[in-house]
């Protein structure tokens, strides 16, 4: 053989032999827990462009996201990550204005910097890294979400989400509400062999159960994971389960979520297998799907477009109160 083939050869096959084992690995880790009552993992979602929700959130939207993927994750209906990032310092103020919301709850988890919150309700928060407010929307209110001043001032490392949770038909328009979760407030799971803690914010994990109120049943957990963490945990396979994987790396049931992934289960019974090797957070969401029309538009989620019509004509006639900018 001439030298040149003898190059051309022996690279494809060390590239060949290469994928050949890594397919085969994988494979086998596939076919491992495809046949060992582990639940699916139906597929993993890569991080999206980001973009501005007012001044002061630089997001990626995992849904809706113009995909009807708020049915596939129904309780749940929008799902926006402002993966770390660092604000500099700044003597404006950043955030979100004034606007109303009707037939959800919106949920803002801080995992690094500090948010404040006031309500036309008179509910005000500032929420730091591990901390939650939980706004219950129901019939309307309006509300302003903006960086806390201090945070302004001095810049930093920013991380936080948001998540909107579409309400019942019955309950939609529930009085407004404010639950104000604190870190230490949030019961908690230590798992063994210091591989971390699971904090239970809705629902239940294992005997704990949760701080929060919901009007569906939720599991809701924020899990923090040490390297090496090695554990098994399951939901019930008709609730819609996902695993937002906020920091560090996670193999999840064999399959491969990095950091700012998406994890989507499929709908089935099987343990939830997890291993890390870096330090990780996730957010685990989970819950019955509520099997109800429902109609979107922008901060109003309803279940008819009469509905829709009447939350547009209440806001404009006041009905949401007041709240100044
Ligand atoms: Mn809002």
């Amino acid at each position: 053989m001439e030298r040149k083939e003898f190059i051309r050869k022996g690279i494809i096959g060390t590239i060949t032999s290469y994928f050949a084992a890594a397919f085969s690995n994988k494979a086998e880790a596939a076919y491992k827990f495809a046949n060992s009552g582990y639940r699916g993992v139906e597929g993993v979602l890569s991080p999206t462009n980001t973009h501005m929700v007012g001044n002061g959130f630089k997001v990626m939207n995992f849904f809706p996201n113009g995909k009807g993927f708020e049915e596939r994750m129904s309780p749940f209906f929008l799902l926006d990550f402002n993966a770390e990032v660092d604000f500099p310092p700044s003597d404006l103020s950043r955030g979100v204005g004034v606007h109303p919301h009707r037939g959800i709850e919106t949920i803002t988890f801080a995992y690094k910097g500090g948010v404040e919150h006031h309500d036309s309700k008179g509910n005000h928060g500032i929420i730091y890294k591990g901390d939650i407010q939980w706004m219950t929307a129901g019939g309307g209110v309006l509300h302003k979400e903006y960086h806390e001043k201090n945070f302004d001032k001095h810049g930093g490392a920013f991380e936080m989400v948001q998540l909107w949770i579409n309400l019942p038909k019955k309950h939609k328009m529930t009085p407004a509400k404010y639950q104000s979760i604190a870190h230490k407030n949030k019961p908690k799971h230590t798992l063994p062999h210091n591989m971390g803690e699971v904090y239970v914010v809705a629902g239940e994990y294992k005997d704990v159960k949760g701080v929060a109120s919901t009007f569906s049943p939720i599991h809701m957990y924020d899990i923090h994971l040490n390297p090496g963490a090695d554990f098994s945990f399951s939901l019930p396979a008709h609730y819609n389960s996902g695993i937002l994987v906020v920091d560090g790396n996670i193999s999840i049931n064999g399959t491969d979520a990095p950091e700012n992934h998406y994890v989507q289960l499929k709908n089935e019974t099987g343990d939830i297998h997890i291993k890390t090797n870096t330090k990780t957070t996730l957010l685990v969401l989970s819950g019955e799907p509520l099997n109800e029309p429902y109609v979107g538009y922008g901060p109003f989620v309803m279940n008819t477009q009469e509905e829709i019509h009447q939350a547009i004509k209440d806001y404009n006639d006041g009905k949401f109160g007041f709240l100044a900018d």
